[in-house]
């Protein structure tokens, strides 16, 4: 495929970060022949997996189902070591990626973007970077992700510390020494979960100072065998067709039941089966109607209470662990090996802190409403400005001078979780809206795609402008606030509604209508008419 420049722009294609889906844009941009470069913040690639680089951080989606799929070549040869990977293997997966399909040359680092300004007369974004550089570029896909603006809790004398605190999602490239510390871990979601058991024996203390329990159940891991592999390889193509059409993105196979057709003894014995299930596997495998029938849900969260109650031997912790505000799945739920199991160490306690508030923090370490402990170092696994956080703070202004931090002040409004009206030529895959609570990559190759292919579309057709129309957007969030409240994630104490964020707006930030209605609506814009009347509009812009 040939390319065609315009000496206006330095590239057609700007991709900002080189996280999962920034370098899968940036191979689709490369692959289709437009002249394409990657501006990415970190002084490495990987995104997420490159900034979360504490204890244990690994997959909870099947190694094989969270990375790429588009080259056998590179499915088969990739040898995973384990069913859920841990953060060195996964960065080391994703640089791989880079240099095997040569994007690398593509791909500057250490480049933090501070404004994206429509110029509208030119039809192009000016792009700037936190260094001063400017790129000019017709399209920008930015790749920046959902969970990459570290959010600190708003606790007085946090900046008085005196030793080390860190947050998970920043964590330091020098890997910290835990031997013998005392720790305090901020948060209980799955970055604060994963870390406990894997520092708990080599620490001298650790206090997980928990606000809101989680329905938090064993990740199942393995090694990666041969046969695994062999049979991956060998039904490569019915694994593609899979991922790339279940609502989840997974592999798990369906429970093919619904709760009312087993005995409550048959129940028990199928909740002891789903336990063992691998990651997301208790979700997805579980009985069809686990989400949607409360009775069944009560049932299958006090049977995951029993568990508590029979791994944690102190009773009260054991009873503080219990989530009493939200049903399982309700909020997305960690799947962590001996969580549980570390809170019999003798080491290691709960700090339950709806009964015993943070007052502060000070030098040596923190104070609750119960006393003050010294900590060596603080880990802040407080989560992230969901969905909205990076986009909000890129300086990105639209046609007729839209300002997106203002824009979205009240929320984000957008099409298909990833293209707004008066953005014209910007797309966000993996933005607010765009995941539907399954395997992320997956929701977000499904965006990738049809942005590539729109891009091809356009240039085949000599059109140089895509802007979904306001009528668009409006029937999507629409869809987003009809089905919001019946979505699996319905919990709105949780970052999906941004409510772990004082003054964020509580607004469903996942697209509740899930795979099947993104699908649906990419179909019907490049079957209708509004998909060329989009492209149309500026067809008079291209310089042929
Ligand atoms: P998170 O799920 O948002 O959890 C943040 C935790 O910090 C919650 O327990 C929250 O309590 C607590 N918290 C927030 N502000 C606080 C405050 N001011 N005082 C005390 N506690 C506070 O964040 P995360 O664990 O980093 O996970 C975020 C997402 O990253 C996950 O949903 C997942 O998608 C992804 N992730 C995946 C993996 C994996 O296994 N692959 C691992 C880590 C993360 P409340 O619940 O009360 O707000």
């Amino acid at each position: 495929m040939t390319s065609r420049t315009h000496d206006d722009v330095d590239v057609e294609v700007l991709v900002i970060g080189a996280g999962v889906v920034g370098i899968y844009a940036l191979y689709r941009a490369i692959e289709a022949g437009f002249t394409a470069q990657t501006l990415e913040a970190g002084d490495g690639v990987g995104g997420v997996w490159y900034w979360n680089r504490y204890p244990a951080a690994r997959f909870d989606s099947e190694s094989y189902t969270y990375g790429y799929l588009f080259s056998k070549e590179l499915f088969d040869e990739w040898k995973w070591e384990e069913e859920f990977a841990t953060q060195p293997e996964i960065e080391r997966y994703l640089n791989h990626v880079v240099d095997r399909f040569e994007l690398r040359r593509h791909i500057r680092t250490g480049q933090r973007v501070v404004s994206a300004i429509w110029n509208d007369g030119d039809n192009l974004w000016e792009v700037t970077t936190e260094t001063g550089d400017t790129v000019r570029a017709r399209w920008v896909i930015s790749a920046t992700g959902g969970l990459s603006v570290p959010h600190y809790p708003e606790i007085d004398g946090i900046d008085d510390f005196n030793g080390e605190g860190h947050h998970t999602g920043a964590w330091p490239h020098q890997q910290l020494d835990f031997t013998g510390k005392r720790v305090a871990i901020i948060g209980n979601g799955p970055s604060g979960a994963q870390i406990l058991p894997a520092i708990v024996d080599i620490v001298e203390q650790v206090d997980l100072y928990q606000r809101t329990p989680t329905w938090t159940t064993p990740l199942n891991n393995a090694p990666m065998t041969d046969e695994k592999r062999a049979w991956l390889g060998d039904n490569f193509e019915h694994v593609v067709e899979t991922l790339n059409t279940s609502p989840s993105g997974f592999l798990h196979p369906p429970a093919g039941k619904f709760s009312t057709d087993d005995t409550a003894e048959e129940r028990q014995a199928f909740y002891e089966q789903i336990w063992k299930a691998p990651g997301f596997g208790k979700l997805t495998s579980n009985y069809y109607d686990m989400t949607t029938n409360r009775e069944t849900n009560l049932e299958f969260c006090e049977f995951l209470a029993g568990k508590i109650r029979g791994i944690v031997t102190d009773p009260v912790t054991a009873e503080r662990l219990i989530p009493k505000d939200h049903l399982f799945g309700a909020k997305r739920p960690p799947f962590i090996k001996d969580y549980y199991e570390s809170f019999n160490k003798p080491n290691a306690s709960l700090v339950a802190l709806r009964e015993t508030p943070i007052v502060r923090i000070d030098a040596t370490g923190i104070e609750t409403t119960e006393g003050h402990r010294d900590y060596d170092i603080i880990v802040y696994a407080t989560g992230f400005d969901f969905g909205t956080g990076a986009l909000t703070r890129m300086g990105i202004v639209g046609r007729d001078g839209l300002d997106l931090s203002v824009d979205w002040e009240d929320g984000p409004f957008d099409f298909g979780g990833f293209a707004m009206h008066r953005l014209p030529n910007f797309f966000f895959p993996g933005g607010p809206h765009g995941a539907g609570g399954g395997n992320y990559p997956r929701y977000s190759q499904d965006q990738v795609d049809w942005i590539a292919d729109t891009l091809i579309h356009a240039r085949a057709d000599g059109f140089d402008r895509f802007e979904p129309t306001a009528e668009q957007e409006e029937s999507w969030m629409t869809m987003v606030e009809t089905l919001a409240p019946l979505s699996i994630f319905s919990a709105e104490h949780s970052h999906y509604y941004g409510a772990n964020v004082v003054g964020k707006p509580k607004k469903f930030l996942l697209n509740p209508g899930g795979r099947a209605k993104l699908h649906e609506i990419l179909r019907e814009v490049t079957s209708t008419p509004d998909y060329n009347g989009a492209l149309e509009a500026t067809r008079e812009r291209v310089s042929a």
